[in-house]
């Protein structure tokens, strides 16, 4: 399988909506972390070998188009399996509503989520049900918070952990900044800290066009979707590099975003492969988080599940060519990903 970024001749409707989100986010002047900013710490200002990131896996025990639980053992094996090969630190944030398949708690799905303890990973918390903040009372949104917990909390307790991070469904942190400073100290009240993403991509376009080329029987176009996955994801990675250079002057420790999926099943080898190229080495949250850049202010209260780096770059000021270049998905995973099979 290639490891080369391969030119994408036509583009979608990802930079439109770029520039929607941009367009509808009000101008603000910079504030604040020039500090920060300047301090470069002697990382790495463009490529070479101490490029670091996290690998985050989201909707855990499994996002996937036709639920059983065969497929999300499956999944939960391979991909715990893969990760632990290659020594990776990662975190999967759990859905704790996909434990109750049938309405009851299922030990089974239960068993799934102690794999991931099992291999020494961290799980984190993603809500109960996935709501999305943008459209939830923040009551209730707190509610889900900690109905998301308890299956999580005592597998990890078992270990002498506990669960330390919270990731927003749909990256959605608030429509406003009371909102959102309203929800932040909540999670901090009971322990957590929110999971940032610098690293957004299309990885779930490409995944359910990947399980529907499954359901559909059809493993060359699977292979195909596969192998265009790994090389849209080394493209995206280079593009959120050179944005962490634009905005800070160097390369910061990244968090990618992905999910608890068939196609990361399949293709952790592929995608470490591209990233050690990179430079990459694999570390957890803690390290990362450590990078003074995640103490930049963030003041954005758009409508978009964006990356930490854009939210970052809005809070300073930069519009419209700062963000540009970002890869689209190869149209022909898209047109996939939008005819489901029957
Ligand atoms: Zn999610």
């Amino acid at each position: 399988m290639s490891r080369r970024t391969p030119v994408l001749a036509a583009g979608i409707c990802v930079g439109l909506l770029a520039v929607a989100w941009v367009a509808a986010t009000p101008a603000r002047s910079a504030s604040g972390g020039s500090a920060l900013y300047a301090r470069s710490g002697g990382s790495l200002t463009g490529g070479g070998a101490e490029r670091r990131i996290v690998l985050t896996y989201d909707d855990l025990p499994a996002n996937i188009f036709r639920d059983s639980e065969r497929a999300v053992a499956g999944i939960t094996h391979d991909l715990v399996d893969a990760v632990n090969r290659h020594g990776i630190p990662a975190i999967g944030f759990v859905n704790e509503s996909k434990l109750y398949p049938d309405g009851d708690l299922d030990s089974a799905r239960v068993a799934f989520l102690q794999y991931w303890v099992a291999a020494g990973l961290e799980l984190g918390n993603h809500s109960f049900s996935h709501p999305d903040l943008h459209s939830t009372d923040v009551a209730a949104f707190e509610m889900d918070v900690l109905a998301g917990e308890r299956v999580t909390r005592e597998l990890l307790a078992a270990v002498g952990r506990s669960p330390r991070y919270f990731r927003h469904p749909f990256l959605h942190t608030g429509r406003s900044l009371e909102i959102k400073s309203r929800v932040e100290a909540f999670l901090d009240d009971h322990g957590y800290r929110v999971a940032p993403v610098t690293i957004d991509n299309h990885e779930w376009i490409y995944a359910r066009a990947y399980d529907h080329a499954l359901v559909r029987e059809d493993p060359p176009l699977a292979g195909r979707i596969a192998e265009a996955y790994v090389a849209y994801m080394d493209s995206v990675v280079g593009y959120y590099e050179a944005q962490s250079r634009a905005l800070v002057g160097r390369e910061i420790p990244q968090v990618l975003l992905l999910h608890a999926n068939r196609l990361n099943a399949d293709t952790t080898d592929e995608l470490v492969g591209v990233l050690v190229d990179r430079g990459y080495s694999f570390i957890d949250l803690d390290e990362a988080l450590r990078d003074p850049a995640y103490g930049l202010p963030d003041e954005f209260v758009g409508s978009g599940g964006i990356t930490w780096i854009h939210r970052w770059a809005l809070t300073r000021g930069e519009r419209g060519e700062f963000f540009a270049g970002e890869p689209p998905a190869h149209p022909f995973v898209e047109e996939v990903f939008g005819n489901p099979p029957p």
